[in-house]
């Protein structure tokens, strides 16, 4: 983990790095604190000089706000889901949640567009899959890395929350989440709540937002 409350700014989503031979990066916060993640890609002994993919798991401020920067700086490759791609490519104040954050978003042109339900991105020393789980926003997505022992999930924002300004679908999102529940994974990286593992830990936190209430907000609330 490299940015997130505490770790980068209170702004920002939880920020996974990965060594994967190439380095990847799951989501990159809401767009002040790039500086301070690539301190931190520093101290985790990777070189963030040398990201090879930032996958972007929605079009969510939170989630996308340094992908420019990054893309200027290091030329990684930017990977998104189509149905969310136009939000990230125009930054759409509304779609992104920038206007809430009071963030001045500037969109980005994703290089390689997730299409279908499922797809597996290769890397030097291994492969992510990852799975439409649309609900939150159209175009949201998890990841799955398999350790050979374990299953982790990268599953950002399972939670919701739900709007009509970044097309949420709660009836696609409970379908999303019986994907999530069948995959049986070990660890669940989430987006605002942390690392929960084993298994049952997993599967109780997929539960409870499955059991919450979710109402679908008229105005959308950052998250
Ligand atoms: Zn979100
Ligand atoms: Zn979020």
């Amino acid at each position: 983990m490299v940015g997130g409350s505490g770790l980068s700014d209170g702004a920002d989503c939880l920020v996974y790095a990965l060594d994967l031979g190439d380095l990847v990066l799951i989501d990159c916060g809401a767009g002040s604190s790039w500086k301070q993640i690539y301190t931190n890609i520093r101290s985790a002994g990777l070189d963030p000089d040398k990201l090879h993919t930032l996958l972007l798991t929605h079009a969510h401020v939170d989630h996308i706000g340094s992908a420019a920067q990054i893309k200027a700086e290091t030329g990684c490759r930017i990977v998104a889901h189509a149905n969310d791609a136009p939000a990230v490519e125009s930054g759409d104040p509304a779609f992104t949640v920038a206007s809430l954050y009071g963030v001045d978003l500037q969109g980005v042109k994703p290089d390689h567009l997730m299409k279908g339900e499922e797809e597996t991105l290769q890397f030097e020393a291994g492969e992510l899959k990852l799975i439409h789980t649309p609900g939150h926003t159209p175009g949201s997505m998890v990841a799955v890395y398999e350790t050979g022992e374990e299953r982790i999930l990268f599953g950002q924002d399972v939670h919701g929350p739900f709007s009509p300004a970044f097309g949420s679908d709660i009836e696609a999102w409970r379908q999303s989440m019986q994907k999530l529940l069948d995959l049986k994974a070990d660890v669940l990286c989430e987006g605002h709540f942390g690392v929960f593992r084993p298994a049952s830990e997993v599967e109780r936190f997929i539960r409870e937002q499955l059991a919450s209430h979710k109402p679908m907000m008229p105005e959308p609330i950052p998250l």
